[in-house]
């Protein structure tokens, strides 16, 4: 049986090359960091838990990339630079197998990102995962929810609904060509959309990262910025596996599928040169999806720019609870 330091030692704690922000990691009692003149904290913090936020036997490699990359993507939607995680975790058994898959694709994906692991707490109990991180931004220039401007265009990242479209064909919800049952393989692994946040700093007001789906997501930037929107619903960016799907489906899975992890965005029209140099810098695809308006709530438009009768909040038939 493994102790639980033996365990820390084994799968979690690495040599730290010491950087400019963190001072001290694993080992004693508090991690020490070190905030920069000029720069804002910005800490996160994201619980899945078995059963709830992620299906019992999952491979415990994708398990440990998305357990961070959830976290990595709110930084993300901050415009913040990450630097740091703890991870607190409650395991029935410590099996090594389990651990090492665990460990080392979490690790892998903050190595990618150039952010530490620096503590956390390990028990026994129903598996549980809590990350907490801490990034950084300038100050003033983080990406907050409640900065929509009136006239501001609306941005989506990649490409949204390909998560619930996986889960329902996991669920056998759709059935789709065999051709194509290889979205079921490739997993979605979450890309945080690290570089695009911090290319929009300056340039872009308010931003989300898309954990619940656009529509929903969209609202709470909304109602944090006293402002409503128009949504051009048959132009969200979508996978070319979703676009075979019918209309009521694709509608369905990139309003409120959730899981996409991409970032929504707003900006002044006047910045779509520099918002679209920011994409490229960061190599990510960008949609204009809407336009924010002073009138409250949020309005969905087809191609033909009629007004859609569509109940965001009974909108997906097939949602689980959270
Ligand atoms: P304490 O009893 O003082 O809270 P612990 O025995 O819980 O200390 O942890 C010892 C050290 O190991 C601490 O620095 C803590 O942050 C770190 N630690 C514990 N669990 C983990 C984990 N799962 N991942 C990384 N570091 C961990
Ligand atoms: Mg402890």
């Amino acid at each position: 049986m493994l102790s639980e330091f033996q365990l820390i030692t084994r799968y979690f704690t690495r040599p730290l090359l010491k950087t400019d922000d963190i001072v001290l990691g694993i080992g004693d009692d508090c991690a020490l960091l070190k905030i920069l003149s000029g720069m804002q904290l910005a800490i996160s913090t994201d619980m899945l838990v078995e059963g709830k936020h992620f299906f019992k036997n999952i491979n415990p490699a994708i398990l440990g990339r998305q357990s961070l990359a959830v976290n990595l993507s709110d930084l993300a939607a901050m415009g913040a630079q990450p630097v740091a995680f703890m991870l607190a975790l409650a395991l029935p058994t410590a099996n090594k197998k389990w651990l090492t898959l665990f460990s080392k694709s979490l690790l892998k994906l903050a190595d990618e990102y150039n952010c530490k692991l620096i503590g956390g707490d390990t028990t026994k109990g129903p598996l549980t995962i809590n990350i907490t991180i801490f990034g950084t931004v300038p100050h003033g220039q983080a990406l907050r929810r409640d900065v929509a401007k009136v006239g501001d265009d609306i941005w989506v990242s990649g490409t949204i609904g390909d998560a619930r479209l996986a889960l329902a064909i996991y669920r056998k919800e759709i059935h789709i060509k065999k051709t194509h049952n290889n979205i079921l393989q490739i997993n979605l692994p979450i890309i945080p959309r690290i570089k695009l946040g911090i290319a929009l700093r300056g340039i872009a007001h308010a931003a989300i990262d898309i954990s619940d789906g656009l529509a929903g997501d969209l609202i709470h930037i909304l109602e944090s910025s006293n402002v409503g929107a128009l949504l051009y619903v048959d132009s969200l960016p979508i996978s070319s596996i979703l676009r075979q799907q019918s209309l009521i489906i694709r509608r369905n899975f990139t309003l409120s599928g959730g899981d996409d992890y991409e970032l929504c965005f707003t900006s002044p029209v006047k910045q779509r040169k520099k918002v679209i140099a920011a994409a490229m810098h960061s190599a990510t695809t960008i949609t204009r999806v809407g336009i924010i308006e002073a009138t409250p709530g949020l309005r969905l438009i087809d191609t033909n720019d009629k007004l859609l009768n569509i109940d965001i909040t009974t909108f997906d038939h097939f949602k689980t609870e959270k």
